[in-house]
Formats: C-alpha cells, structure tokens, sequence
C-alpha cells in the first residue's frame, strides 16, 4: 500500500484522509494539538458547552459526500437540520430583520426594509446565477492546473464571464441596488465569510449569500463540533492513524521527490504528502523556499476575529446567529484593513448554541460567543484593542437589546488574534489565510499541488478555493483528485 502523510487534522486535513483512503493508501495524520478539528474547536467550562470557531453551517452535502465514499449514511453520525432563521439583524437605524429561510418570508422582511419585490427577487435569482455559474470551475476544480480549462465547467463560467461582475465591487452592486436600504450591509457582510473587504472583493462573491438565502444554513445538534467529532470517528473506522502533539518541522526529499515528513516524534516516511495547514506557515516553518514565502508575503491577509465566550445568567429574546450592525460600515473596514486597528464602533456577532443544543447551558442561562472582525495581528497592543472592543460590544448590546449583559456574565474566556495564530498555526490569525480583495484573487490563491515537487499536494482555507468549512472540503476534493 502507498503511504499518504497529511499534515494538520483541521477539517480539510480529516476530508484529504478519507479521500485518500478511498484511493487505497495507508494514511497517517501528524497533528501538533491534542486534539482534531483545528480551527473548529469547543470547551466546557462550569456547565457552558461552546463551539470556540465556526458556528454556521453551510453546504452540508459536502460532509455527507465523504461517508458516501464508504457506503455509508453521514445520520448515523451526525444529526444536522436547517434553520427556519438563518440569522436575526439589529440595523444601527433601529430597524431588525429576520432572515427566513423559507425564501418568500424572507422577501417579504426585505420589502419591509425598503426592496420592492422584484428587485429583491430579481437580486436573489442573481446569487443563484452567480453560484450556479461559477462553482463548479472555481470552487470545485483545480482553477490552476491547464487542463481545467478544457472542461465543460471551464466552459461555462468562461461564457459568462462578462456576467460574473469580477470587475465591480461587492458594495458598489449592492448600493446600486438597494439604494439607502439597510440590505445594503446586509448582503455586503457575506464579504466577511472569507475575511474579505465589501468595498474591494469582487461583486461575484455576492454569490456567498446564495448559500444562506437559497439553499439554506444547517446546525448539528450536538454542535458545531459534532462535524469534526463524526469525521474522527469515520476516519478512525477506516484505518486511518491519528498522531496528536505531533508537530511537524520539515521535509526530506530525493531531487524533486518527498520521501519523508519530519516531526517532534520523529521521522514518517511517505509516497505522498498533503499539508493541510497554513500555507505560508509551511513555507515559513516546514519547507522554508524564500522565493515562495516572498510571493506570498506579499498578499494581503483576510481579517481575524476577536471572541468573547460568556456564560450569562439570563435568557435572552436572540436567535442562534445575531448580527448587531455598526452605523458606519465602511469606516470599520478602513479601520480594519488599512489601519489595522478596531474603529470606534463595531459590529458585533452573537451565536448562542444552547438556543438549539439546550445542554449547552445551564438552566435559564445562554452560551453567548461574542465576535467582532478584527484585523490580522501585525503587532498591535492586544490589551488595549480588546479593552476597546469589549467596551463598545457591551455599549451596542445594551443599546439595542436594552440588557446590561456585563451584570450577568458569570464566566468569560478571550481569543484574540493572537490566540487563534498560537493555537492554529494561521499566520498573523488570519482566519481565511488571504484576503479576496481583487479580482484576480482567485488565480492567486496557491494552487492545491506544489509546483516543485510531485508528490506533494495542499488543501485547507490559504490555498485555493478559500477558507470556510465548505470551500475547506472542497479543496480537499481538487487536492486529492489530482493524486493519481
Ligand atoms: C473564530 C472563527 C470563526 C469562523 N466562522 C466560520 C463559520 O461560521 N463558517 C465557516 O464555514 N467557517 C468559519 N471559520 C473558518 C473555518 O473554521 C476554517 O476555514 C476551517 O475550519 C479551516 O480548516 P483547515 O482545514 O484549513 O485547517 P485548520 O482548522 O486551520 O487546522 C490546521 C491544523 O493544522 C495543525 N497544525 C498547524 N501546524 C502544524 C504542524 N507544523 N504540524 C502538525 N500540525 C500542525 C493545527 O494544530 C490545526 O489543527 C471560522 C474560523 C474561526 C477561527
């Protein structure tokens, strides 16, 4: 049997093994955590259960998919529903939207906020153009490999082209469309599924919405990582061996070939590798080529996040996801990307799991996992940044839903950017690894195989298609696809 070496059990890692295993190789995972998932991750503390990364669920075929390729059905291990709420909005003009998933309530909440019907229905059948048009070629194949070109996906997203609106921005469609309607920020958010700018990534990412308002979002009932929890157990089921607090540190190679993987544990031969961690964390730490780390140095990161996980002692009237706007949307994004530091105010995500996993609290109280963008950390005073955003948060939260959550919260844990780098490997904390600011970004996202050697191949959210659960399972997809 070959060997196939992955490298970091995030959840594209865990995808490339089954993958692997499927096509008949022996696969070991080197993990330098004590535990699966990377950046999906949960803890407990004094009764409060929460998910410490993703908390919305999209595209869940994609996992489905991989227990198919055993004969197997992904409910006898994961139970997931769809939302009736995708996600509940508090604009800073006082007005709130809900966002059904159920597509005509969701318009008619919309034509409440100022779209008239057919422009909101018009707009949303774009979304599924858009989506429709462009995923098979740029999310589902290898966008950097030739031969991708030939094929009847390539095809039809190069007729379009014209159609794709790479060439405007996300906000600049969305204002000319709804005008001073509050939707405007609405559908502009979605550039933060990817860590992205609104006012600079292409306006063919406003496809990321189509996901939500047409094909819906998914919750597991035991958490979000319930998703890694169920991958774990099938991967272990199929043979493959996990190797945990095992950190990878470089490659050795014959000519143009890796023959092994080194680590803290010591040496794993290999016929082929897959990294599945940050890419410029590997050219930094795994394989260091200057050329390279230069060539990816130098594109702009995707935001970070900073999260507050309180336990409070109320109920809230809130949904699973809340969105609570800032009033000033494109000066939270220059203070973001360009001056890198939290503006004067902010918008603020609250996922409160234990709305649907009711163990994930204790009796009449919530789980509240509190995020708001941050910018990827190049040095900032984090105390002092985090001291900021907690103030404002609690002043948005107390003006919108008029409760003084301070009062109430019993227990409290931080992740700063910082954080998410030590605890991740995603350089500067970058969520996403790049940002998707420009039109070409696509093309420039690393490609899933190395260009220098031929045995070793690349998933994850830096390298093409993106980060986010789905696009993670996808690049695990293209990756192992071109491993013959
Ligand atoms: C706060 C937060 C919120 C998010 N929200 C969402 C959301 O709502 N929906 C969504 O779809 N996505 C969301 N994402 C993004 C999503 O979580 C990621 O895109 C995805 O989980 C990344 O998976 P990955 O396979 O790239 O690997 P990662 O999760 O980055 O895991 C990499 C793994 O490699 C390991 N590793 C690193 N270096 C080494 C080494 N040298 N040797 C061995 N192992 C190593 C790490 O320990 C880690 O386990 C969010 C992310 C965060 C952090």
């Amino acid at each position: 049997m070959k060997k196939a070496i992955i490298i970091g059990s995030g959840i594209s890692g865990i995808a490339s093994a089954l993958r692997l295993v499927a096509k008949g190789y022996d696969v070991e995972i080197l993990e330098k955590s004590y535990r699966s998932g990377g950046k999906i991750s949960e803890f407990t503390v004094d009764g409060f259960r929460f998910d410490m990364g993703p908390s919305l669920f999209t595209l869940p075929a994609l996992v489905d998919e991989l227990f198919s390729l055993f004969g197997k059905s992904s409910t006898d291990y994961l139970n997931v529903h769809q939302l009736d709420v995708t996600c509940q909005y508090f604009f800073a003009d006082g007005s709130v939207l809900k966002a059904w998933s159920d597509t005509q309530r969701f318009v008619s909440e919309a034509i409440r906020l100022g779209a008239d019907r057919k422009t909101i229905e018009r707009y949303l059948n774009r979304q599924s153009f858009l989506y429709h048009y462009t995923s098979d070629f740029f999310l589902f194949s290898s966008i950097h490999k030739l031969s991708s070109y030939f094929g009847v996906s390539a095809r039809k997203s190069l007729k379009a082209l014209h159609r794709l609106d790479a060439f405007t921005s996300m906000h600049k469609r969305n204002n000319s469309t709804f005008g001073n309607s509050p939707l405007v920020q609405l559908f502009d958010r979605y550039a933060t599924y990817n860590g992205s700018d609104p006012y600079r990534a292409p306006a063919t990412l406003n496809m990321i919405a189509h996901l939500e308002h047409n094909t819906g979002a998914f919750f597991p009932t035991n958490g979000m990582y319930g998703i890694v929890k169920a991958l774990e157990r099938l991967a272990l089921e199929q043979g493959v061996r996990f190797h945990y607090n095992t950190t990878v540190s470089g490659l050795r190679f014959n000519k143009k070939k890796i023959t092994s993987v080194e680590s803290s544990v010591g040496n794993f031969p290999a016929d082929v590798v897959l990294s599945s961690i940050d890419v410029a964390y590997f050219y930094r730490s795994v394989l260091p080529e200057k050329k390279m780390l230069k060539r990816i140095e130098k594109r702009e990161r995707s935001s970070s996040a900073l999260i507050f996980y309180w336990g409070v002692s109320c109920q809230s009237s809130l949904d699973l996801h809340n969105i609570l706007f800032s009033a000033d949307y494109m000066a939270e994004f220059d203070a973001l990307f360009q001056k890198k530091h939290f503006g004067n105010d902010l918008t603020v995500y609250i996922f409160i799991s234990n709305k649907v996993v009711q163990s994930d609290a204790p009796e009449g109280c919530e789980n509240w996992f509190v995020m708001v963008n941050a910018p990827e950390n190049v040095g900032q005073d984090w105390a002092a940044e985090t001291a900021k955003a907690r103030s404002v948060i609690l002043s948005k939260i107390s003006s919108h839903l008029g409760i003084d959550v301070e009062k109430h919260i019993v227990n409290e844990r931080i992740v700063t950017p910082v954080d998410i780098e030590a605890n991740t490997g995603s350089v500067n904390g970058s969520l996403y690894g790049h940002s998707s600011n420009g039109a070409l970004a696509a093309f420039l996202r690393h490609p899933n195989y190395s260009r220098h050697y031929k045995n070793l191949y690349f998933a994850g959210g830096s390298v093409h298609p993106g980060g986010g659960i789905p696009l993670c399972l996808a690049s695990a997809k293209i990756a192992t696809q071109l491993i013959k």
